[in-house]
């Protein structure tokens, strides 16, 4: 989601905000988790190293407005606090799609609740100047969070928080003004000589210092990925053709997950498709079931291409005249997809 920053920013003094009244208002729009850091920099290591590193792939939003997200005093002059908000998205059930995926497109629902804080802010405190961000654009959520206190950075590259673990969707608001309390920074590590999520990941992703090689991630191959993807990663797809929860199933901390209350969240009948059924699906099938969903960002073919992928890669042999159909497929990934996966079953 673009960031949805207003940009407004009011040089009066002010007395520091109530952090209770800030709690209780993003409780009662949807937010299941709210904390409060002070907006001071993030060292450029956290960003640069991995940048420099190669690890974002082709995902150039990343390498792009790199002094804004290392300094939300750049981003939105006269930043004191960072509002820092989560929402737990877990639901049961097993498919090909991974979780966050099966409902409604986070980013909307979290824009919303967004707006909605904001419209109480505003309501009380009119001078309050806010910058908002859902996601994308250059905020840098997971850093604010962990430094709001709503949880820690694991070896898996997820926030995770005591009560939530890490199926959480992530929002900050950057204010103009202070608040009365502020987090002393992230909970305890947990990890200690857990390894299990590294141990799960099928590409070898996950590197030291919890860094995360988008470019091996299965996140990143199915959904932000157009052409091909390479050889090497595609026998990973078993099961999987839209994000990879991989690494959170086997987290010993989402051992409990909490079920989501939040009915935007209920995952949709595109979720309870096999992966046959998704390779299989018509241009119009599928722009009805995903409609209002994240899977569209993968497109028609972005789509239909991982699941042959994923075919291939579990040896379907009763997907053999699926993928012989989808061998002559107006599209050329899906094409060569399909051509890879009948060479395999
Ligand atoms: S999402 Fe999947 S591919 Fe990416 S790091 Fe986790 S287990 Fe590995
Ligand atoms: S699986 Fe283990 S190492 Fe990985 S994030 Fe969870 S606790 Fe940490």
């Amino acid at each position: 989601m673009a960031p949805t920053g207003e940009g407004v920013s009011g040089a009066l003094s002010r007395e520091p905000l109530s952090s209770v009244w800030l709690t209780s208002t993003a409780r009662e729009v949807g937010f299941h988790l709210v904390g409060f850091a002070r907006a001071e920099p993030i060292p450029a290591a956290v960003l640069v190293d991995w940048l420099e590193a190669g690890f974002a792939a082709d995902l150039d939003w990343m390498k792009e407005r790199v002094a804004e997200k290392l300094d939300v005093g750049v981003l939105f002059p006269g930043a004191k606090t960072v509002v820092a908000f989560a929402c737990n998205y877990y639901s049961e059930g097993s498919s090909s799609i991974a979780r966050y995926a099966r409902g409604r497109d986070y980013h909307y629902t979290l824009k919303d609740q967004l707006r909605a804080f904001r419209r109480h802010l505003k309501a009380k405190f009119p001078d309050v100047g806010t910058y908002g961000s859902v996601d994308h654009g250059p905020v840098m959520e997971k850093v604010w969070a962990a430094r709001a206190g709503l949880g820690y950075v694991g070896k898996n590259g997820c926030l995770i928080s005591p009560k939530y673990g890490s199926y959480l969707l992530l929002a900050a608001l950057i204010l103009d003004t202070e608040v009365d309390a502020y987090a002393e920074g992230p909970t305890p590590d947990l990890c200690g000589k857990c390894s299990l999520c590294i141990d799960a990941c099928p590409t070898g992703a996950l590197l030291e210092g919890k860094r995360v090689d988008a470019g091996k991630c299965l996140s990143y191959q199915t959904i932000e990925n157009e052409g091909q993807v390479p050889e090497a990663l595609r026998a990973a797809f078993e099961d999987i053709t839209f994000g990879c929860d991989l690494c959170q199933d086997a987290c010993p901390l989402n051992d409990q997950p909490v079920r989501t209350e939040h009915p935007r969240f209920a995952p949709r009948p595109v979720g309870e498709l096999g992966v046959r059924e998704l390779a299989g699906l018509s241009k119009e099938e599928f722009k009805t079931l995903t409609s209002g969903t994240p899977l569209g960002r993968a497109g028609y073919d972005g789509m239909r291409r991982n699941a042959a992928y994923a075919l291939g890669a579990s040896r379907d042999a009763g997907a053999r005249t699926l993928l012989e159909r989808l061998s002559s497929d107006s599209s050329p990934v899906v094409r060569e997809a399909a051509a890879w996966a009948l060479g395999r079953i």
